[in-house]
């Protein structure tokens, strides 16, 4: 069996594993690898090591910094497929999937490579005579980056290119199910010249979650991740004197206005359900058809997701793989069973799929559920899988209602063709991120990524602008130099002139 390491200093650290977490190919049902489960003194190890090269590397000029983001970048393109492979063993997902995560999580390695940029202070001379102003923004220190198991490469990305670009170190805490790309990605760094100790990654448990959000030696945290954790992250990562930025879960749903391109946005619903079997924060679970269009909605969504290619995530046309694990498949399934025991209509059953030579894996296939009661826990939870459910409303109003009371508010979209109705739409909604005729509107990496809500909690979005923010401290430095006419001291509070 094969043992996945913590990665230390440049190089592999086993430590004192207090345990070792089984890691599962969820196309085959099959335990690949095992994962050593960190103990506090590995842990404190990792945090010792990334302090004091953290110390050098704020040093490190940004012409410097900007050339080894440059070589990163062309590192994960040149080592992609083998990214894209170690995703598709242990999260599932087909290969194109895989390759286009990756792909997006590159961009915020694009936005690191124009840190210099970012980081641009502000001056100005003669705020009084002889006397100027500048300001600087300075790395936090050491940020510790907590993840989730759905994007295993994209979502790291989206924290440590910028917060070693800024000046910090990193320790990375990646989900245990898919540990593999974050440790590909160390090796990368460590070849792209990056000093050791600047980017590590350590695996663990809920208890080693913990400790790291009460480390003395850390600053700042990033998760990404459910909202009850991403409670527990910033309460607790809070009251330990951290800053911290905690994304939570979601349940993003997209208004479907009778004017609009029934089949366009067919198309986009059902590619925006179902990708990633639905394993995607900003998936589309919901949608509210509005003025007795559901329907015709429904029969359209059911054309597309029909000709959907459910198998294993290696095989040639294969468009969606298998949930995470056993656990998840069952909650999905029960979700589905207990809608339907309460009246909601099966448009289209995907739990009896089975995939051909992969019968131990966690396949579900695309399901429509209609008329799905809005007590119902399919439509209150979190679903994380295949499955598309479709309410009703008479008009906007009721609609955007509707989506508002969401305690999500990740995405939300809205298909229409009238221009007016999109703006209010615009205006109304109650989430971080909307899509005008755009299903998934993921913001490029030179914009920031966050909901509202329950979403996300804390004041900052990930990457982009508000990323070098949430990565930096500022300071302001008031100069004077006493060769110049100065004013003599006072004890007055008032400006000098
Ligand atoms: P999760 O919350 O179970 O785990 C996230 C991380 O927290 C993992 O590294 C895990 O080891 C750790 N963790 C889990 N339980 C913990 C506990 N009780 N105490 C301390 N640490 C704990 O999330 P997941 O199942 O890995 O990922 C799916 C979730 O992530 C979904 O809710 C999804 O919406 C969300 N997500 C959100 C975004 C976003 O941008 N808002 C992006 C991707 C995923």
């Amino acid at each position: 069996m094969r043992t996945i390491a913590h990665w230390i200093d440049g190089k592999p650290y086993e430590g004192t594993p207090i345990g070792r977490f089984a890691v599962e190919n969820p196309g085959t049902g099959e335990v690949e690898a095992e994962l050593l489960q960190a103990s506090d003194a590995d842990l404190d190890h990792a945090v010792e090591v990334a302090r004091r090269a953290q110390k050098e590397w704020a040093k490190v000029s940004l012409a410097k910094r900007t050339e080894i983001m440059f070589r990163m970048r062309q590192l994960v393109l040149d080592h992609q497929d083998e990214m894209a492979k170690l995703i598709v063993a242990e999260h599932g997902k087909n290969y194109s999937d895989a390759v286009g995560e990756i792909q997006r999580g590159r961009e915020t390695l694009d936005f690191a490579t124009a840190i210099n940029v970012a980081l641009k202070g502000e001056f100005s001379s003669g705020i009084s005579t002889g006397v100027d102003i500048h300001t600087l923004r300075q790395p936090v220190g050491v940020v510790a980056g907590i993840c989730p198991f759905n994007f295993p490469a994209m979502v790291p990305m989206w924290m440590h290119p910028i917060a070693i670009a800024t000046g910090n170190a990193f320790v990375l805490k990646p989900a245990s199910a898919t540990p593999s790309a974050a440790l590909l990605t160390a090796e990368l760094y460590k070849e792209a010249g990056l000093p050791d100790g600047v980017f590590n990654v350590v695996s663990g448990n809920r208890t080693m979650v913990s400790k790291v959000l009460e480390h003395p030696g850390i600053d700042a945290i990033s998760f990404v991740g459910s909202t009850p954790v991403a409670h527990i992250v910033q309460n607790t990562g809070v009251t330990h004197g951290k800053r911290v930025q905690a994304l939570g879960g979601a349940n993003n749903h997209a208004i479907v206005m009778p004017d609009s391109d029934l089949d366009f946005a067919a198309q986009h619903i059902s590619a925006a359900a179902f990708g990633a079997a639905g394993e995607r924060c900003m998936a589309l679970p919901v949608v509210v058809a509005v003025g007795g269009c559901g329907p015709d909605l429904a029969r359209r969504v059911k054309a597309h997701a029909e000709k959907i290619k459910v198998g294993y995530g290696m095989d040639e046309g294969v468009e969606m793989g298998p949930v995470i694990d056993a656990k998840s498949k069952e909650f999905i399934t029960g979700l589905i069973d207990d809608a339907e025991s309460r009246g909601a209509e099966i448009v289209l059953d995907g739990r009896p799929l089975v995939i051909p030579g992969h019968e131990k894996g966690h396949f579900l296939g695309p399901t429509i559920v209609d008329n799905v009661p809005l007590e119902s826990s399919l439509y209150t939870e979190e679903v994380f899988g295949p499955v598309l459910a479709i309410v009703h409303a008479d008009t906007y109003e009721e609609a955007i209602k509707q989506v508002n009371s969401s305690p999500f508010g990740n995405g939300a979209a809205i298909f229409t063709n009238d221009g007016g109705v999109a703006r209010r739409f615009e205006l109304d909604v109650e989430a971080g991120m909307v899509g005008i005729n755009v299903p998934i509107p993921t913001p490029v990496a030179y914009y920031s990524f966050g909901g509202w809500k329950e979403s996300l909690l804390g004041d900052t979005h990930i990457h982009g602008p508000e990323g070098v923010r949430f990565y930096t401290r500022a300071k302001a430095v008031t100069s004077r130099w006493p060769s110049e006419k100065t004013y003599a001291a006072t004890m007055s509070f008032q400006r000098e002139e």
